[in-house]
């Protein structure tokens, strides 16, 4: 490869702003709407029948593959199931633990799982293309323009949401909840809320389905645990559950307050105050070595260049 000195510059200089530049957005938090006044859903899951109606509509409203067994089958609630590049949300059924006095209501839970769209969330942090953003009617969107297919929202997700297409050879996506965001963002409803037949989702802002969810544990004691799961984890989630169950009985993970974000941030920035500089000068002090090398090997050219014409006479 041929380098002259001008280029050489040129990459020490690119390499610099490289660095320059990472270091900033290590630095930089990314702007967080607020969350009060973003949209969110309150689901009640002791209202929750379980019947897969809001799958569908996900379905048909995302234009997602048919499933294997049909909308109607509600035996797949039996298992366990998680979201995937072609299902947006799942309804899963659990049976009363045996915990304390808790198993009053002798009845399963049934619970809808999707994106939380948290408020700081992880999967945006984790981008490193911006190809996740959160919005501030609180949905977190998906740029498949922008997307690497590098997956690290995917690691990133404290929910372990988003799902890659692994099967799509040519222009593979990934996949997870959109929050209905065109829908949302003209004044509508997202579709799985609006066809529930029990009102198990209430959609609103924030803030207020915070209200309704303390107003509904006050007003119905005994009825649910004390817990609005949503409220504090990961820093608070647009997704917000009320339930009569422990959360970590069904299914839900137990999680810290502190979104995941700001503790790998405190962690990027020791790194880059402490190692950035160091990172800088070995591949300055590289660079000098390489050229030194190169000049060598130029002044070894033109020995060898004139020893041969003096071989030649
Ligand atoms: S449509 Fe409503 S009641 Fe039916 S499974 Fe979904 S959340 Fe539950
Ligand atoms: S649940 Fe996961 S995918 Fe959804 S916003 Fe939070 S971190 Fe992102
Ligand atoms: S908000 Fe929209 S995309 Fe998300 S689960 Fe409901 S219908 Fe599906």
């Amino acid at each position: 490869m041929k380098l002259n000195r001008r280029k050489f510059l040129k990459v020490c200089g690119a390499g610099g702003a490289a660095l320059a530049s990472r270091r900033h957005s290590a630095e930089a938090a990314p702007r967080q709407p607020d969350p009060g006044q973003a949209y969110g859903c309150l689901v009640d899951t002791t209202l929750c029948v379980g019947c897969r109606k809001c799958e569908q509509v996900c379905n048909q409203q995302h234009s997602l593959p048919a499933p294997e067994a049909s909308f109607e089958e509600l035996t797949v609630l039996e298992n366990e199931r998680r979201m995937n590049e072609t299902t947006y949300t799942v309804v899963n059924k659990y049976y009363p633990k045996n915990i304390g006095t808790l198993t009053w209501r002798q009845r399963p839970t049934f619970v809808k799982f999707q994106c939380m769209h948290c408020n700081d969330p992880s999967c945006v942090s984790a981008c490193i293309v911006g190809a996740l953003t959160k919005q501030d009617n609180g949905a977190v969107i998906y740029d498949a323009e922008k997307c690497i297919g590098c997956r690290y929202c995917m690691v990133a997700c404290p929910f372990q949401v988003p799902a890659y297409e692994y099967g799509e050879a040519l222009a593979p996506q990934v996949r997870k909840c959109t929050f209905c965001f065109e829908y949302i963002q003209n004044g509508g409803l997202p579709a799985c809320a609006q066809v529930c037949p029990r009102e198990v989702m209430t959609f609103g802002k924030k803030a207020e389905l915070l209200d309704l969810a303390r107003w509904k544990m006050k007003n119905n004691p005994g009825k649910y645990v004390d817990h609005i799961y949503g409220e504090h984890e990961v820093g608070g989630t647009s997704w917000l559950y009320l339930a009569s169950e422990p959360f970590e009985s069904i299914g839900f993970p137990k999680l810290g307050a502190k979104a995941p974000p700001r503790l790998t941030e405190a962690i990027q920035h020791g790194l880059f105050q402490y190692f950035a500089a160091p990172i800088g000068l070995y591949a300055i002090l590289g660079g000098i070595m390489w050229f030194t090398g190169f000049l060598n090997d130029k002044e070894n050219d033109t020995d060898a260049g004139t020893s041969d014409k003096g071989d030649i006479q």
